[in-house]
C-alpha cells in the first residue's frame, strides 16, 4: 500500500525527520490562503500523486508571489501524470539546496533483511545512477535483532557526508527513519532527495512510504489512508467474494481452477505470444454463482477480447463444470468469444455437453491458448 508524499512527511514529523513546512491543499485559493501562511517570499508547489517522477512530469515548480502561486497551483491541479490525476497539491517553504542525497530502506529479499540504500546522487535521476554507476549506490544490510546502533548509523553517515555537522545531524535520522520502517509495517522508507541546505542543515525535501499489506490489520491508522485506485477497487471487490485475482493488463481474461495452474496458463499465453489481462483463480468448484460472478469481473475490464477458461477436474468433476457454465451463460450476456479447456475427472461428458454450445473448446491446454490468443488478435 502507498501513501502520498504529505502523510508520509507527517509521519516523519511524528518521528523527528525533519522536513520543509509545507500545508496541503485542494484548490488554488486553499494554496494562496497557504502561501500567507507559510511566510515564506519562495515556496515549491508539488503535486500529491501515488507515483513517482513527479518532477519530470512537470508536477513540480517553484513559486514566489501570491499570483504566482494561483497561477502555478492551477496549472498543476488537475494535470495527468502516468495516469493519476491530481486532487492535490503541497504548498511548502522552498529551500535553498547545497546538495541532493538519497536514502531509503527497504525490504530486500537476496540478504533476507531490511537494507539501507545510500548514494551521494540523489534527485531525480537516481534509477539512471543505479543503472549506470552502480558503484555510487551503497547498500547496507540491517541486522534485524541489532538494528541501526550509534556505530553504524554514524559509518553509514560518513560514507555520505564529510562535514561533520552534517554528519551528525544524519546519525539520528537514519535512526528515526529504521525506527519509523519497522513500527509501522513499512516495506519502503525513502527520502528522494534528503537535502543539504546552503544554511548547513539536514532536510527531508521528498517523502515515499509503502506498507506490508498483509501488516494492515494491526496498522489500522496506515490502513485508514488507504486510496484504492481502479485496479485496486476490483481486487479488493474480488478478494471479497473469495477470489484470488490480480489485474495485469493483456486482452486474454483468464478464469482457471488452482492457483499453479492458472500462473503455467499465464506462461502458455505469453509463449504463444498473448497477454493475460488478469490472474484469477476461481478455486475449485463449479458452483455457476461462482462462474457468474468471476465473468462479470473479467468482463469488467474493457480490455478484455477473449475469455479463456482452463479447468482441471480432480475432485470437482469436468461434466459438473460444464453444467456449470451453461447455466451461468444463460444469465450473462456477452458478445466476447470463450474458449473453454476442460480436462480431469469426466473430460469427454463435459466437453460433449458443451458440443453445442457457442463456446470454443478444447481438450489441450496448448490448443485452448492458441485458440484465445488468436481470438485477442
Ligand atoms: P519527484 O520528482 O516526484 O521525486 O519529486 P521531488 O519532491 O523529489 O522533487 C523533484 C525535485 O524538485 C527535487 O529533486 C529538487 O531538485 C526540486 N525541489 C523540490 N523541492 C524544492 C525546493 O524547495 N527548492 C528547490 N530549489 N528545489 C526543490
Ligand atoms: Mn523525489
Amino acid at each position: 500500500m502507498k501513501i502520498h508524499e504529505y502523510q508520509a512527511k507527517e509521519f516523519f514529523t511524528q518521528y523527528g525527520i525533519p522536513t520543509a513546512d509545507g500545508i496541503v491543499c485542494r484548490n488554488a485559493m486553499a494554496c494562496a490562503d497557504a502561501y500567507k501562511e507559510l511566510h515564506s517570499p519562495k515556496v515549491v508547489i508539488k503535486a500529491q500523486v501515488l507515483t513517482g517522477g513527479r518532477g519530470k512530469a512537470g508536477g513540480v515548480k517553484l513559486a514566489s508571489g501570491e499570483d504566482q502561486v494561483v497561477e502555478v497551483a492551477s496549472s498543476i491541479l488537475g494535470m495527468d501524470i502516468k495516469g493519476y490525476k491530481v486532487d492535490r497539491v503541497m504548498v511548502a517553504k522552498a529551500v535553498n539546496i547545497e546538495s541532493e542525497y538519497y536514502i531509503s530502506l527497504v525490504v530486500d529479499r537476496n540478504t533476507k533483511s531490511v537494507v539501507l540504500i545510500m548514494s551521494k546522487e540523489g534527485g531525480m535521476d537516481i534509477e539512471e545512477v543505479a543503472a549506470k554507476t552502480p558503484e555510487k549506490i551503497f547498500r547496507i544490510p540491517i541486522d534485524p535483532f541489532t538494528g541501526i546502533p550509534n556505530f553504524l548509523a554514524a559509518r553509514a553517515a560518513r560514507l555520505l557526508f564529510d562535514n561533520e555537522s552534517i554528519v551528525k545531524q544524519a546519525i539520528p535520522v537514519i535512526q528515526k527513519m529504521y525506527k519509523l520502517f519497522t513500527e509501522k509495517d513499512a516495506s519502503l522508507v525513502e527520502i528522494n532527495p534528503m537535502v543539504v541546505t546552503k544554511e548547513g542543515t539536514l532536510l527531508a525535501i521528498d517523502g515515499k512510504m509503502n506498507f506490508d499489506d498483509n501488516a494492515l490489520y494491526r496498522q489500522p491508522l496506515v490502513e485508514s489512508l488507504f486510496e484504492p485506485n481502479a485496479e485496486e477497487k476490483t481486487e479488493q471487490m474480488a478478494k471479497s467474494k473469495g477470489f484470488s485475482f490480480v489485474h495485469l493488463g493483456g486482452k486474454i481474461g483468464c478464469m482457471v481452477n488452482g492457483a499453479g495452474l492458472a500462473m503455467s496458463t499465464m506462461d502458455t499465453i505469453k509463449l504463444y505470444g498473448g497477454r493475460p489481462a488478469n490472474f484469477l483463480d476461481i478455486g475449485g468448484s463449479s458452483n455457476p454463482n461462482k462462474v457468474i460472478e468471476a465473468m462479470k469481473l473479467l468482463l469488467a475490464d474493457t480490455n478484455v477480447k477473449v475469455v479463456l477458461i482452463n479447468i482441471f477436474g480432480g475432485i470437482t468433476r469436468c461434466d459438473d463444470v460444464a453444467r456449470g457454465l451453461l447455466e451461468a451463460f444463460k444469465e450473462i450476456e456477452t458478445n466476447i468469444p470463450v474458449v473453454i479447456r476442460l480436462t480431469g475427472t469426466n473430460h469427454k461428458e463435459g466437453l460433449d455437453l458443451l458440443k453445442d454450445s457457442a463456446f470454443h473448446s478444447a481438450s489441450t491446454m496448448g490448443q485452448a491458448v492458441q485458440k484465445a490468443v488468436e481470438l485477442s488478435k
